[in-house]
């Protein structure tokens, strides 16, 4: 008899926009309590993921490639195996799915948190991993995270410490990052602002041939329970009220809308659908598709 397997194959899903080949990377999870959730009664938010059949808050972190005829972009770029032993599988997971560090011609972050920004760079070498991309982000984003006013505000060493990995991460992409403050930043690819959990964050819209997908980077960290109560934010919203305030507008639009999303955070492959029920939504996971 063979042996048991004890992993799981690659985590990477496509998914065709148009034209468009999107590829869901996963760069793993994170699991963990609900000690982050802020403006949440916690026992409700408990029974939400009871509800769900989830005994842990799972924290899916999932990065996107985007192959346009333009080129290879990848949005966000994980952990780098910074946050724990369950992620920071990008590189490997890219290299899966058929692409070359060297061969991505852009990223794009959604923002500059780690578990977004820190797969940039090898810290111990300085070396960026994408040594041809272009870097491109809100305009917003690294005036916030390199601002030494801001780094001095913040209240404790974790805060801190996201100023000091962020500027670690863009160091090497100097002279080749480009900033928006809003429009279309690729062929194909529409930057939308959704401010509030960082000042630049950054939803990215893909559109071809009359489909289009939203990737919505973080209005959602634990999808359960901020979907069906959308007024629950994080410890790590810079600004809570305007992330609330995002969280809720971009969750009525994409209802109204029947917009497809994807989302850092969203269980992987992390494409849903956002439908309204009682006070909030709920998600619906698009069903698996073999083929293109
Ligand atoms: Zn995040």
């Amino acid at each position: 008899m063979s042996s048991l397997p004890v992993e799981q194959i690659s985590g990477i899903y496509h998914r065709k926009v148009g034209d468009i080949v999107v590829t869901a990377i996963s760069d793993g999870y994170i699991d963990g309590n609900l000690d982050l959730l802020r403006n949440v009664d916690v026992d409700q938010a408990r029974r939400v993921l009871v509800d769900a059949f989830r005994p842990v808050r799972r924290v899916s972190i999932n990065a996107f490639l985007v192959r346009t005829k333009g080129g290879s972009v990848l949005i966000d770029t994980g952990t780098g195996g910074s946050m724990g032993a369950t992620n920071g599988w990008i590189a490997r997971n890219l290299l899966a799915a058929g692409v070359d560090a060297k061969d991505v011609g852009a990223v794009l972050l959604t923002h500059m948190h780690p578990d977004h920004s820190a797969g940039l760079t090898d810290t111990s070498t300085g070396r960026p991993k994408f040594p041809n991309a272009e870097l491109v982000m809100h305009e917003a984003e690294p005036r916030y995270w390199l601002d030494d006013a801001a780094l001095a505000r913040a209240p404790n060493d974790g805060a801190r410490s996201m100023f000091e990995h962020s500027r670690a991460q863009i160091a090497p992409y100097k002279g080749r990052t480009r900033l928006f403050s809003g429009g279309e930043v690729f062929p194909g690819i529409v930057a939308m602002p959704i401010p509030g959990h960082t000042p630049g964050h950054t939803g990215y819209l893909i559109s071809s041939d009359g489909q289009q997908l939203l990737i919505w980077g973080d209005v959602v960290h634990v999808p359960e329970i901020q979907v069906a109560l959308p007024d629950t934010g994080t410890n790590f919203d810079v600004d809570f009220e305007v992330a609330r305030m995002s969280r809720k507008r971009v969750l009525d639009q994409v209802a109204s809308d029947r917009l497809l999303v994807a989302g850092m955070h969203l269980h992987y492959p992390g494409f849903y659908h956002v439908a309204r029920q009682g006070e909030g939504y709920v998600l619906h996971a698009e069903a698996w598709q073999h083929a293109l």
